[in-house]
């Protein structure tokens, strides 16, 4: 490891559906986050006015490797929702062509580390709701062949997989087709945004670990987006993964969440034991973060928070080494 750069491994943002889909679907009104800051600086992944740009994970010499999810919005049916997923999986693909000397896909996760150390940028591919999953389990297979690496079962609401934290349906019983379909082809399971009852479900329909790629601790911020500590524990002992969310109201009920808030869950989390579990899962251009996370070259100032409060080893394992461990084992598990 090279110790002047500051590695990080962050397991969600939404930045690829702000720059994606402008262009991709200019008649559709997306979700206020999709849509929200000026179209002209939204088409360049390499520089934009999004959280997240090369020149954001590149500057002060950062080793970034970034989950980039294509988010799928509720409302769109099956088919809608596939055009979606393939409308941002071009997009992400044109611009990896267009800076293949900064960036490259992770088609095998044990290449993350010769990526970064390049000073390239790492990028895995994933997907966020996966209402285009109907009927048959065809659609696991191809995203698995796109190369996608982890995949959110459900948004907010519900669809013919499992429900998120706005209702209270477990998994369905085409849920755990699908559940072992991504289990079959590696395709990570991630229980971020399920309800309860999708959480417990999943634990108990599937065998490989999984993540919680962007949510905190409920025992120190009461929303339901975040883990409870049964749930923590319960993850933890299947090996998987839990990404901190940077979003404001997953940090705290009393806005605006200060550092002191965010170090809470993280030392909360460790005293359950989440020495080997805890990762970074940023939710950027899906949320407000605070002022001293925004944009996304400000994340050094989380690295040496980290390192301030729980020794460089613990920092590091947070910022990165949890995260690419966890998905290294997951190519061969
Ligand atoms: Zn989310």
């Amino acid at each position: 490891m090279d110790n002047q750069r500051i590695r990080i491994f962050d397991l969600h943002c939404d930045t690829l559906d702000r720059l994606a889909l402008h262009t991709a679907f200019p008649d559709v009104e997306f979700e206020d986050f999709v849509m929200g800051t000026p179209k002209d600086r939204l088409l360049s992944l390499a520089d934009n006015d999004a959280h997240i740009s090369l020149d954001r994970m590149q500057a002060q010499d950062y080793a970034w490797c970034q989950c980039f999810a294509a988010f799928i919005p509720d409302e769109l049916n099956s088919d809608q929702a596939w055009a979606v997923f393939q409308a941002v999986r071009s997009y992400l693909q044109g611009q990896i062509a267009e800076h293949a000397d900064r960036i490259e896909q992770v088609l095998d996760a044990r290449n993350i580390r010769s990526i970064v150390e390049t000073g390239h940028c790492a990028a895995m591919f994933t997907v966020e709701g996966g209402s285009f999953i109907e009927g048959t389990v065809e659609r696991v297979h191809e995203i698995a062949d796109a190369g996608v690496k982890m995949l959110t079962l459900a948004w907010n609401g519900p669809n013919a997989i499992a429900s998120g934290h706005d209702t209270t349906e477990g998994l369905t019983p085409f849920g755990r087709e699908v559940i072992a379909a991504l289990e079959e082809r590696h395709v990570v399971i991630d229980v971020s945004h399920l309800n309860d009852r999708g959480f417990w479900d999943v634990l108990e329909a599937s065998e490989r670990p999984f993540a919680a790629s962007h949510s905190n601790s409920r025992a120190i911020c009461g929303h339901l987006r975040n883990l409870t500590d049964d749930q923590f524990r319960a993850l933890a002992e299947r090996g998987g993964i839990v990404g901190l969310n940077f979003c404001e109201d997953f940090i705290t009920e009393d806005l605006p969440a200060t550092q002191d808030d965010f170090l809470r869950h993280v030392d909360h989390l460790l005293q359950l034991g989440g020495e080997h579990v805890l990762a970074l899962g940023s939710d950027y251009d899906g949320c407000e973060v605070p002022t001293w996370l925004d944009p996304a070259e400000k994340i050094g100032t989380l690295h040496g928070l980290l390192a301030g409060e729980f020794g460089e080893d613990i920092a590091d394992r947070i910022c990165f080494e949890n995260a690419c461990e966890f998905f290294e084992r997951n190519e061969t598990l």
